[in-house]
């Protein structure tokens, strides 16, 4: 057996524990992995608390990533000892996942670990700061550069906000974080923030154009603060749409592109083909501020994974949880 987070359906609801789990009831992969490393993102709340149908398969070890090293591999690319880190692919949700001490996958799902980066670095970054990567990545394929204007993350105080804003930095933009936080301002400078605006600027009802404000957006909240960031998004600009934090809905009209020819980018990170994955991966090594990256990041245990997932969909998670496996 093996120390792991289970989920399980009852009538009407769920259970989540920490257990002893059974080697034999591992799904079927090609490689093992003794996991070191997990984190907790916004969708491991929605599995951890059955807030949103995330988990589709029962039991579920939740877990959306994890770094780890190969125990056992029949797949090619793979042998005992690798370094290695998964995102994705349906892990947490339909496949067993990495809150655990041991985790069995398809090779296919793995990327090796970037040598610069330690396991504990990978998972600070984890989906969360993956996906802010691929959004920059979506913003440059627009050919959107520092010099056409500022660039606003919502969401700022967030996982995806906090690497946004620190990678954006990096790379020159002149950041605006927008946040309902405002007393963690001094949090999101040092992460490299330009300026610090109040969530409730994007909260009234959206209009189809407002006046123009930033070439660029990356937007990890939807709903009405989409909407209304669309309606000031400069001539020409994009927004990468990643998260859904205030809601599904997109209450915005096709003013903003048929006026403005802004460009709304879909952002998804499970499906991420490998190729643009170990390009991410990359670019995550090089770009980001390790300094920056330990500042956003606390450290947790299996045993408090449960409290993190309630914290984290109430918005209570200051940038981003590693959890220290075994
Ligand atoms: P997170 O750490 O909880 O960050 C979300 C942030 O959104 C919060 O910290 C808060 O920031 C803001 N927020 C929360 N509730 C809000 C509300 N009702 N109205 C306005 N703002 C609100 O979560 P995360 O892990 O960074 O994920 C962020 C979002 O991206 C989630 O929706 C997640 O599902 C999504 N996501 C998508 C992908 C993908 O592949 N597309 C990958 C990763 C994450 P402030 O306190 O600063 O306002």
């Amino acid at each position: 057996t093996f120390k792991a987070i289970r989920v399980d359906k009852t009538d009407g609801g769920q259970t989540v524990g920490l257990v002893d789990f059974d080697e034999a009831e591992l799904m079927d992969g090609d490689v093992t992995v003794r996991i070191t490393h997990s984190t907790v993102n916004y969708k491991d709340g929605l599995a951890l608390t059955g807030k949103a149908p995330v988990v589709r398969r029962w039991p579920m070890i939740p877990g959306i990533d994890f770094a780890g090293e190969v125990e056992a591999s029949s797949h090619p690319d793979w042998k005992p000892g690798n370094a290695v880190i998964l995102n994705g692919w349906g892990v947490g949700e339909t496949h067993l996942g990495g809150f655990a001490e041991k985790a069995r996958v398809k090779g296919d799902w793995l990327v090796p670990l970037p040598e610069s980066l330690s396991a504990a670095e990978a998972m600070a970054i984890g989906t969360a700061g993956f996906t802010a990567m691929l959004s920059v990545m979506a913003l440059e394929r627009q050919r959107l550069s520092p010099d056409r204007g500022p660039v606003i993350v919502t969401g700022a105080a967030g996982g995806v906000g906090s690497v946004a804003i620190a990678l954006l930095a990096k790379l020159g933009w002149h950041v605006v974080a927008s946040t309902g936080r405002l007393n963690e301002a001094d949090y999101l400078k040092e992460l490299g923030a330009a300026e610090v605006i109040d969530r409730a600027e994007l909260a009234g009802a959206p209009r189809p154009l407002a006046k123009e404000r930033w070439a660029a957006g990356i937007d990890t909240v939807g709903s009405t603060p989409l909407a209304n960031m669309l309606s000031m998004i400069r001539y020409g600009g994009s927004v990468a749409a990643c998260g859904l934090a205030a809601g599904m809905d997109l209450p915005t009209s096709v003013a903003p592109f048929i006026l403005r020819g802004v460009s709304l980018l879909g952002i998804d990170s499970v499906m991420c083909p490998g190729p643009r994955r170990r390009e991410g991966w990359a670019r995550l090594a090089a770009d980001l501020d390790r300094a920056k990256l330990a500042a956003m990041t606390r450290t947790i245990g299996l045993k408090d994974v449960e409290a993190a997932g309630r914290d984290i969909l109430a918005g209570h998670v200051r940038g981003r949880l590693v959890v220290e496996i075994g």
